[in-house]
């Protein structure tokens, strides 16, 4: 039986399908590529050997969702695709609410109409908002700040509800915390469109010359040194997080919202200076005001995670820091200038 990878040839997609092409597994990628490349599916080839079949498409379409599950006989899907700018989201709420939530319904329709009964989606510890405190488990209290946020949080109940609907559909809500770095190959890793948003990526666009410098956006939040304090996950240990999930949903019916972070809150600065370190190469950076809707600090309690899937991350930020220098280095414009070199 195949795996369904919507959003399949992004950033987390693409490691996961290495995962899982690498665990025997047979893997079908979809995507409209409205924030990926084609040439990911190059690369995910060079790495495992394998190419995955590709369908590019708009999962909210279910006449061509219906295809690809005609096409393959699928019991499970991971369902990545999806916006996921937070400032875009903003600006632009009804295009993320029509793309992320229709998205969400459609892979449910289709599943339930092929009998596929394994999901995996990709939710967002921005679920929790500023309201929670860190550790963050599993039910502290929800509710967002953004319609990027709210996306995610209605994602969720909509797969909640079909499930109580559905009681055969079995269901894991991933609830990321900040994915960062590459894979060791440095074939794939993070090629956001502009300038990134993110701190790792920003760092590392710094580091290669492409930026000037850095602005740490505050260093008077209440934390050892004053900068915001998250949990950054390596991009291969949340693949290999998925893997377990996937497991997981094969054993068990019913919804389970589960964290996969580190559960260790590394701050600004010490990501900053650990990158310096580890790659032998200088960022400048500045301090500049706090960015609207940060909270302090953000961090897992990785229990949950621990006890249902057997799985915790394994890498150091030091191979965070590594990782993501080794694919920004090898690919200072991402995919797209290097695959025609
Ligand atoms: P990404 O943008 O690299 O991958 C998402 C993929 O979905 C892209 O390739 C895009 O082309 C595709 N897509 C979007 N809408 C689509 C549609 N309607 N039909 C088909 N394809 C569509 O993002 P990512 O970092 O790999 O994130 C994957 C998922 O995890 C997203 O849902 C994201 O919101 C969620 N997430 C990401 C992070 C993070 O920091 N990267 C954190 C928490 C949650
Ligand atoms: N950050 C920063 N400068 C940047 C981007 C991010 O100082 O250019 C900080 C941000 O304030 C937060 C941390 O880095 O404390 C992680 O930000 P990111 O956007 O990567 O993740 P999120 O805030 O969504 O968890």
């Amino acid at each position: 039986m195949a795996v369904l990878l919507t959003g399949g040839t992004g950033y987390i997609g693409a490691h996961t399908a290495v995962a899982l092409l690498e665990a025997g597994r047979e893997a079908v990628l979809a995507d409209d590529l409205s924030n990926s490349k084609a040439e990911v599916l190059e690369r995910i080839e060079k790495i495992t050997g394998k190419r995955p079949a590709f369908y590019q498409i708009d999962i909210s379409d279910g006449a061509a969702l219906s295809k690809v599950f005609e096409a393959h006989k699928i019991d499970t899907v991971i369902h990545f695709a999806g916006f996921k700018a937070v400032g875009e989201s903003v600006k632009k709420p009804l295009d993320y609410y029509k793309n992320n939530l229709n998205a969400t319904i459609e892979v449910l329709r289709a599943m339930l109409k092929y009998g596929a009964k394994n999901l995996v989606f990709s939710s967002s510890a921005t679920v929790y908002g500023p309201y929670g405190e860190s550790p963050l488990k599993e039910d502290a209290p929800t509710g967002c700040i953004n319609p990027y946020g709210w996306t995610k949080w209605m994602s969720e109940q909509i797969i909640r509800d079909a499930a109580k609907a559905h009681p055969e559909l079995s269901c894991v809500l991933l609830r990321y915390f900040n994915p960062v770095g590459a894979h060791p190959s440095g074939l794939i890793g993070e090629d956001p469109n502009g300038i990134p948003n993110n701190l790792m990526p920003y760092i590392s666009q710094v580091a290669v010359g492409k930026l000037d410098h850095l602005t740490v956006y505050g260093d008077d939040y209440n934390t050892p040194d004053g900068t915001g304090v998250r949990d950054y996950i390596h991009v291969s240990d949340l693949a290999q997080g998925h893997l377990a999930a996937v497991s997981y949903c094969e054993r068990h019916a019913g919804v389970e919202a589960v964290n996969l972070g580190t559960g260790r809150g590394i701050s600004v600065l010490e990501l900053l200076r650990a990158f310096e370190r580890v790659n032998g190469v200088k960022v400048p950076f500045e301090i500049g005001p706090r960015r609207a809707g940060d909270v302090d600090e953000c961090f897992a309690d990785t229990q949950k995670a621990a006890s249902l899937f057997n799985w915790r991350a394994t890498r150091t930020a030091e191979d965070m820091c590594r990782d993501a220098w080794n694919w920004q280095s090898k690919n200072p414009r991402g995919y797209e200038i290097t695959s025609k070199a």
